[in-house]
């Protein structure tokens, strides 16, 4: 075969494998998107776990008409322009290869209106080329993005979705992890019809609490310290089952053994049972790499040894006021 470039159709399903594995991965995708468009209120909307439907409507700043289709365009992205800005990533997203993706393995629709348009537009991405058709729509400022069929012409990946139970365990998971992240934000996650979670926008603990449950916030010992641009603020406990466990880096969910180090060298000889936690973390970006995986689960500290040794001190410092706190109680 002679060399050629890849139409953007197939370049894009190539990228959608990356970062595009089942219906919750859509669903992350979008609910970001929504989250770095500043909104208040996010609506989950769902069919057959996802794979028939996925409805996605928020409340954010919105897409001007004349940058739609730039939208769905790979490479497209209005959240950082120079290699300085990747240096230090305060949006979730940044890589400009959601929606193209997405919109190469499904019947994607963006519908969208700014506070400066008096109308919403709606546009959708056809074809090879993924040419993009826009016209006019009915929609308060902010956006939809509906996903119809997910994987409808990728039969490879359509054969790896589970059953929609389990694609809906998936996303229920997912609705989780956003929600702990932000608490100022309502999330509804409907269901085939029906309302199945409700987060309305509340205080840190509050929301903690309606996520993981009365019976860990009650155990759990409390985190809150700050050193330098380090901020650190959760609740930690161990127990039988380390069902929850959740650690943040600047907002975004990260799976890093950093955490799970400190914890374990601070509950060291105080118990073998794993731990339980909600944990937040702020550190100046700059100091941590996000872009290491497109899907963006990992993360780099720039000094790992200091952010550990200031993670593992905060536990030993909650543990220890915590052991006081029971012991005056006692006396
Ligand atoms: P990225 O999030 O990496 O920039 P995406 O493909 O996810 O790339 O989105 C492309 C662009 O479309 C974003 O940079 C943003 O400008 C715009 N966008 C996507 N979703 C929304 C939304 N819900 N509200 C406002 N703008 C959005
Ligand atoms: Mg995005």
């Amino acid at each position: 075969m002679a060399i050629h470039i890849l139409s953007p159709q197939l370049a894009n399903q190539i990228a959608a494998g990356e970062v595009v594995e089942r219906p919750a991965s859509v669903i992350k995708e979008l609910v970001e998107n929504s989250l770095d468009a500043g909104s208040t209120q996010i609506d989950i909307d769902l069919e057959q776990g996802g794979c028939k439907l996925i409805r996605i409507r928020d409340n954010g700043c919105g897409i001007n008409k004349d940058e739609l289709a730039l939208a769905l365009a790979r490479h497209a992205t209005s959240k950082i322009s120079t290699l300085d800005d990747l240096d230090a990533i305060i949006s979730l997203g940044f890589r400009g290869e959601a929606l193209a993706s997405i919109s190469s393995v499904s019947r994607l629709t963006l519908t969208s209106r700014t506070a400066e348009q008096s109308e919403a537009w709606q546009v959708y991405a056809e074809g090879r080329d993924m040419k993009p058709t826009i016209k006019p729509a009915a929609h308060p400022i902010g956006s939809t993005v509906e996903v119809l069929d997910l994987f409808y012409n990728t039969p490879a990946r359509r054969r790896f979705l589970k059953t929609e139970k389990t694609e809906f365990m998936h996303i229920e998971e997912f609705v989780r992890r956003i929600a702990l992240s932000r608490p100022d934000v309502s999330f509804n996650l409907q269901h085939n019809g029906k309302l199945v979670k409700q987060y309305r926008a509340s205080e840190l603990e509050k929301r903690v609490e309606l996520v993981c449950g009365r019976v860990f916030m009650q155990k759990a010992v409390k985190l809150d310290w700050q050193h330098d641009d380090l901020v650190i603020q959760g609740w930690v406990t161990s127990s039988e089952n380390s069902e929850l466990q959740y650690f943040y880096v600047n907002g975004r969910v990260i799976k890093d053994k950093l955490l799970n180090h400190a914890l374990r060298q601070a509950y060291n000889s105080r118990t073998h049972e794993q731990q339980s936690y909600v944990v937040f973390l702020q550190i100046d970006p700059k100091q941590v790499d996000v872009n290491v995986h497109p899907a963006k689960h990992e993360v780099r500290f720039h000094e790992a040894r200091l952010v550990h040794d200031f993670v593992y001190q905060a536990i030993v410092m909650a543990l220890e006021s915590n052991q006081q706190l029971a012991y005056n109680e006692k006396m």
